[in-house]
C-alpha cells in the first residue's frame, strides 16, 4: 500500500477549527516556518499575511526564542501554579506591570484569549459579589468578538458563530460602536447597576477590522468610571504594537481596570493568556472567608516555557530593529491604502498601526462564496490570508521584508484589476 500523505492522514483523524469539513479545501501541510514565511511539503512558500490568526509578531522559527524555550524546557517544563511559583512567571508579571497602560498590580495567567476574557468577566462580577454590592449587569460594544467560550460568546456579537448557543448565553447591554462626537447612549444614572464594560479598544478585529475613534471611547470610559463601572480592555488582538503603540489603551486617557492579553504575548510561539488587574480589584478577594477566593485555575496556568517565550518576545520587540520595523510597516501600509483608492471595487481603506484593511465590493457575509474566492486568489499568489467575509486585512509578522510586503500589495492590485475586468 502506498504511504499516505499527511493531508490524507489528516482527513481521517482531524477536525479543524472554524472549518466546514465537508466543503472546504484540504489543509496545506506546513513543514517549516521562517520569518514571515510558512513552507509546505512541496517547498512552496506562503507569506503569513494574517500572522497565523494574529498571533505572530516576531516571525516564525525565531532562533533566540527556540534556544531560550529549549533551555527552559530542560530546567523546568511545567509545574502546578496554585501552590508553587517560578522565575519566568514572576519576571513576566514584573515586566508587564511596568509597561501596561494603567496602574496594574496583579497578573493572573491562563492559556488563551478566550480564557483571559472569562477570567476578566469572572473577576469583575465577583469583585462586586464579594462586597455584597448588587451590580450584575454587563456592558459591551455591538459587533465585538471576545472568544469562543460561553462567557466570551455572551459579551460578543451574535452571529453564525453563536446561533446554536444563544439560549445558553447570558444577557448583556450593547452600546453602538462609538462614532466621532457621539454622546454616551445611556442615561448615566442607569450605569450604577453595571459591574463592568468590556470592549476591544480602538478596533474590533473579528467583527470586521472596524476602527473607531479613541476620543469618543475615552469620553464614554470616563462616564463609566465616574459611575464605578469596571473597565475591561480586551487587548488580545491589539496588544504588542499591532496598533503602532505597545497597547491600544496607550492612546486613551482613561485607563482600564482590567486588561486581557494573549496572541502576541508570546510573539506567536506558545499559548498563554494574561488578565491584569488593579490593586483595588485584587483587594476585594482578600479575606479570612474562603468563599471570597477567586476559584479559577487552568492546569497549564503560567507554563514556564510559554512565559519564557513571552519574556524573549518582549526583548525582541523592544530592540531598535523591531521598533523601526513596526514604524516602517505603518508607513508602507499608508502608501498601499492610498493606492487602493484608485480601485472602485475596494471600499473603506483604513489603517490602525500595522493593520491595513478594506472591503471588496460584494457579499459581506462571513460564509459568502466571495470570501472563499478572495482566500484562493491570494493563496495562488503565495499569500496566506483569511478574509472576514468581504473584509481583507494585512496584519503581518513585524519581521516581514519589503519584498514580501510588496508581494501582498501586488496581489491586492492584481485582485483589483481582475475584479474590474470581471464585471
Ligand atoms: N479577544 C479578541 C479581541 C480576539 O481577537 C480573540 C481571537 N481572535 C479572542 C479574544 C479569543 O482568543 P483565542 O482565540 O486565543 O481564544
Amino acid at each position: 500500500m502506498p504511504a499516505q500523505s499527511l493531508v490524507e492522514r489528516d482527513a481521517r483523524v482531524i477536525w479543524h477549527p472554524d472549518t466546514q469539513m465537508l466543503t472546504e479545501p484540504a489543509p496545506i501541510s506546513i513543514v517549516k516556518g521562517d520569518g514571515a514565511l510558512l513552507m509546505d511539503e512541496a517547498g512552496r512558500a506562503y507569506i503569513d499575511a494574517d500572522a497565523s490568526w494574529w498571533v505572530n509578531t516576531i516571525g516564525h522559527g525565531h532562533p533566540l526564542v527556540a534556544e531560550r524555550m529549549a533551555e527552559q524546557a530542560r530546567r523546568l517544563e511545567h509545574c502546578i501554579f496554585a501552590c508553587l511559583t517560578h522565575e519566568p512567571a514572576v519576571q513576566l508579571a514584573e515586566r508587564l506591570i511596568e509597561r501596561l497602560p494603567g496602574i496594574f498590580s496583579r497578573i493572573f495567567y491562563s492559556d488563551n484569549g478566550s480564557t483571559s476574557v472569562e477570567v476578566a468577566l469572572k473577576m469583575a462580577i465577583q469583585f462586586w459579589h464579594n462586597q455584597g454590592i448588587p451590580r450584575q449587569k454587563l456592558l459591551a460594544l455591538e459587533g465585538g468578538y471576545h472568544g469562543d467560550t460561553f462567557g466570551s460568546m455572551s459579551v460578543g456579537a451574535k452571529s453564525v458563530f453563536t446561533a446554536p448557543f444563544e439560549p445558553y448565553l447570558f444577557e448583556v447591554t450593547y452600546l453602538p460602536l462609538p462614532q466621532p462626537g457621539q454622546p454616551f447612549p445611556l442615561d448615566e444614572e442607569s450605569l450604577q447597576g453595571y459591574a463592568a464594560f468590556i470592549f476591544e479598544p480602538l478596533i474590533q478585529g473579528a467583527g470586521g477590522m472596524r476602527i473607531y475613534p479613541a476620543e469618543t471611547l475615552d469620553a464614554w470610559l470616563e462616564i463609566c468610571r465616574r459611575q464605578g463601572v469596571l473597565l475591561i480592555a480586551d487587548e488580545v488582538m491589539t496588544g504588542f504594537y499591532r496598533t503602532g503603540k505597545m497597547f491600544a489603551c496607550d492612546y486613551l486617557r482613561t485607563k482600564p481596570d482590567i486588561i486581557c492579553l494573549s496572541k502576541g504575548l508570546t510573539g506567536g510561539t506558545l499559548p498563554l493568556g494574561v488578565t491584569a488587574c488593579t490593586e483595588k480589584i485584587f483587594e476585594a478577594f482578600l479575606s479570612n472567608d474562603k468563599r471570597k477566593t477567586f476559584f479559577h485555575g487552568h492546569s497549564y496556568t503560567a507554563n514556564p516555557i510559554a512565559c519564557t517565550a513571552a519574556l524573549t518576545s518582549l526583548d525582541i520587540l523592544l530592540t531598535d530593529a523591531y521598533q523601526q520595523q513596526i514604524q516602517h510597516i505603518v508607513a508602507q501600509h499608508q502608501h498601499f491604502l492610498q493606492k487602493l483608492k484608485d480601485y472602485p471595487c475596494f471600499q473603506h481603506p483604513r489603517q490602525l498601526g500595522t493593520i491595513a484593511a478594506f472591503e471588496v465590493q460584494g457579499d459581506a457575509n462571513y460564509t459568502s462564496p466571495l470570501r472563499d474566492t478572495l482566500y484562493l486568489f491570494y493563496l495562488h499568489r503565495g499569500v496566506l490570508m483569511r478574509p472576514l467575509g468581504n473584509t481583507v486585512y494585512v496584519m503581518p509578522p513585524y519581521c516581514i521584508t519589503d519584498e514580501q510586503l510588496q508581494q501582498i500589495y501586488d496581489a491586492t492590485y492584481a485582485l483589483g484589476d481582475w475584479l474590474l475586468h470581471k464585471t
